[in-house]
């Protein structure tokens, strides 16, 4: 039936604090949740005489805001409910356990990760500590929706503390095959799974993650599955698979706004280049920077006719780089800009741009809106919205997505040129072919891309996640 209420339950809150001298300022993040939870609230509001209830949100918070009055955690959408973690339990827990060993481990990287008791103890804490505030606010008719890797424990405890309970939980990242999951201690991946089947509606982004965690279900639990559902002693939990996508009307409007035009018109008088490639990545070893680089070098080996002609704006945005493996990845990413453009450039070109910045909306619509070619080549992603926001990007329905078949976005996208990361080659011979491909067919395979996120927006993901709750019981298994 319908919900009294959402809560949602992230490690990040939908808005960033600061203090000021008058108290504090919250800054709303503008990601994909954020936007499909509102438009949600949206909703949900049009049923009452209401206006969009707000959305109870519990996230983390950093201890500096521990002596900040509760209402200051409130803004026009959202009510944040703060859970604070004690300095040495939160290292362990964010630093430790998700981002040196959930992250590289169920991204494939299993030399990268750490597997260290005392992460392991702190993971159940904070999932604990989330617990606790969600205890404290949760009413009868609630729908609680938790999200992602930072929380696979936290179905399984709501339910124990409230049997009743209506629980969603979206996993945001890749979920790899049993021969990864064996490599975790066999107590750590009996809570894991277990974990996660406390809720009632479990979605992955790919049909692939949902067979892939169907397969540990059995391994790991020999647990019963009967087509989409996994069976409990009291009830059974429906898996399905949810593609997360953008606000495609954003991304598509956002292409005609003054700003973005002149961005865009500057960009081009700077670069003077015929052609313009671009990537925008998160600094992170599963994104296939290095491998990206070699492709490109290898291209410009192989076709002296683009020399001059053709600029490669690579940016990287900082994240976790305070952690070994991701100042490794940086040191390795500079040395070779450094390499490629000494070996081929000259004074008046420059084959890479590079820059290790965050941009605003307005710059990343330019580079979306002004360029030739995206190239987009992760050796593992578990969705990749900024292809989809690229192809959103183009009202003009031109350019050219080059996407690594590694991405979960490349499921959806069949009209990209795809690409195996790793295969340098042919990563050379694609940049190739999107910089000679005739404008009819940029705009044939454009169209049918944009046409698909039109439909498929984020907006529409959070809706089809949501009605798998109110689904007919008859669609269920049989269980007598
Ligand atoms: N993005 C950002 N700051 C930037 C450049 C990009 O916040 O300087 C956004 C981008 O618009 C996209 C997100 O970061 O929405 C990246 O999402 P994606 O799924 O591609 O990769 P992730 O970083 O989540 O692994």
């Amino acid at each position: 039936g319908t919900f009294k209420r959402l809560i949602i339950v992230a490690y990040r809150l939908p808005f960033s604090i600061k203090k000021t001298k008058e108290g504090v300022s919250l800054f709303q993040n503008s990601g994909g949740l954020v936007s499909a939870v509102m438009s949600m609230a949206e909703r949900m509001g049009q049923s009452s005489t209401d206006d969009a209830p707000k959305i109870h949100w519990i996230g983390h918070c950093d201890n500096s805001l521990k002596t900040v009055h509760e209402s200051a955690f409130e803004n026009e959408h959202f009510i944040a409910h703060p859970v604070f973690v004690d300095d040495d339990i939160h290292q362990a827990f964010y630093e430790g356990f998700c981002n040196d060993m959930i992250w590289p481990l169920f991204h494939y990287f299993p030399t990268f990760a750490s597997f260290q008791e005392k992460d392991f103890d702190a993971y159940q804490q904070v999932n604990n500590r989330f617990l606790e505030e969600l205890t404290s606010i949760i009413e009868p008719g609630d729908l609680v929706w938790i999200h992602d890797f930072q929380l696979m424990l936290l179905p399984e405890m709501l339910r124990k503390a409230i049997p009743s309970a209506s629980i969603g939980y979206f996993f945001h990242i890749p979920f790899p095959t049993y021969e990864i999951i064996k490599l975790l201690p066999r107590t750590w991946r009996q809570a894991l799974i277990g974990g996660i089947l406390g809720a009632d509606v479990i979605g992955f982004h790919t049909a692939d993650y949902v067979q892939h965690f169907m397969q540990n279900v059995s391994e790991v639990l020999a647990l019963p599955i009967i087509e989409r559902y996994v069976v409990l002693e009291d009830r059974s939990v429906f898996v399905g698979d949810f593609p997360i996508s953008i606000d495609f009307t954003k991304f598509d409007e956002g292409s005609q706004v003054d700003a973005v035009v002149t961005t865009r018109q500057t960009n081009k008088e700077l670069l003077r280049s015929e052609k313009i490639i671009f990537s925008v990545d998160r600094l992170d070893y599963a994104k296939g920077i290095t491998y990206r680089l070699q492709g490109f070098e290898r291209f410009l080996t192989q076709n002296p006719e683009w020399h001059d002609r053709v600029t490669f704006v690579m940016t990287v945005v900082p994240s976790r780089d305070k952690i070994g493996h991701y100042q490794e990845i940086k040191r390795e990413i500079e040395e070779a800009v450094g390499r490629i453009n000494g070996l081929f450039g000259s004074i008046g070109w420059r084959p890479i741009v590079y820059s290790y910045v965050s941009l605003t909306f307005t710059e990343l619509m330019a580079l979306y809106t002004g360029c030739d070619v995206a190239l987009i080549t992760p050796i593992r992603d578990g969705m990749n919205l900024v292809c989809k926001e690229f192809i959103a990007s183009r009202h003009d329905n031109q350019g050219v997505l080059i996407l690594s078949e590694l991405a979960g976005a490349a499921q959806e996208l069949p009209d990209a040129l795809i690409i195996n990361p790793t295969d340098t080659q042919e990563v050379a011979d694609a940049i190739k072919d999107a910089l000679r491909m005739p404008l009819p067919e940029q705009q044939q395979r454009m169209k049918t891309m944009r046409q698909h996120l039109q439909n498929h927006n984020v907006f529409r993901w959070s809706h089809s996640f949501l009605s798998a709750f109110t689904q007919d019981d008859a669609e269920q298994p049989d269980l007598a």
